[in-house]
């Protein structure tokens, strides 16, 4: 099993292709994973965070953003690309309407789930809407959540609860659910409802997709300062490696 290793984060190292296929061959097998996409911001809160880092290192983390694959560059460990979660959660979607999974959505708000229910069942007509809940609710409700979950027997669960609380919600829930697989997608309702739009391809092309973000959504910048953090993380870490080599 490829790993790289960045900032202590096991990140896999297959392209996107490769991702998919094995997720695919995985789910086919009955056997469970847990999906985590993470970005710059999610590396930065595993650290120092224990439960979080534990989350992390069960599960299959995939390179969510270009400043992952840059960083991987830099300390030697290359990944081949990136694989965000809206487009890994595509791909996916597309193997279920092939295949007939069944699908279940957690999280986001009442009308954006609903509305991204409602653009999944059009666009994948064979894959199987089994249920869908907005993601605002307390702890008393999550039994019942699970439960529910649980007997609609879903191959590939998505939770958009923003990171690290739906890699940790899964985690907790991970052994009453049966799922093979249970992937967080942060806010990739929003953009499939077409409440949030992603940048314009000429910002992607241009790794610029976070300065569209910040722009779009000022009140962001705070979660945002963990990018600096992080390149200054990495060239903390890239130091030590040349004073030890
Ligand atoms: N969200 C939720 N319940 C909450 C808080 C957030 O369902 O208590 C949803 C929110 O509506 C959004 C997603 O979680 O759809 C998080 O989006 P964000 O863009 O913050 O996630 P990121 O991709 O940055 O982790």
């Amino acid at each position: 099993m490829q790993v790289a290793n960045i900032l202590g984060i096991p990140f896999r190292t297959r392209g996107f292709e490769e991702t998919v296929a094995y997720l695919t061959d995985r789910i086919e097998a009955g056997q469970r994973t847990h999906v985590v996409t993470a970005n710059p911001e999610v590396v930065m809160a595993a650290q120092g965070n224990l439960r979080f880092k534990a989350v992390l290192d069960q599960a299959y983390v995939v390179p969510d953003g270009i400043g992952i694959v840059y960083a991987a560059r830099w300390l030697n460990h290359p990944l081949r690309e990136r694989v965000t979660g809206v487009e890994l959660m595509t791909a996916l979607m597309e193997q279920a309407d092939a295949r007939g999974w069944r699908v279940y959505l957690l999280g986001a708000a009442a009308e954006v789930v609903e509305k991204t229910a409602a653009v999944l069942s059009a666009r994948y007509p064979q894959a199987q809407l089994v249920g869908w809940r907005h993601g605002y609710f307390d702890q008393t409700e999550e039994k019942a959540i699970v439960e529910d979950i649980a007997s609609k027997r879903p191959d590939l669960l998505f939770v958009a609860l923003g990171a690290p609380r739906q890699d940790e919600w899964i985690n907790t829930h991970w052994d009453k659910m049966n799922v093979p697989l249970a992937m967080g997608v942060g806010g990739s309702f929003d953009v499939l409802a077409g409440v949030v739009k992603r940048a314009p391809l000429i910002w992607q092309k241009l790794h610029l997709e976070w300065l569209y973000r910040l722009l779009k959504q000022p009140s962001r910048w705070r979660r945002q300062l963990a990018i600096p953090m992080f390149v200054a993380a990495v060239l903390r870490e890239k130091w030590t490696q040349r004073v030890q080599s």
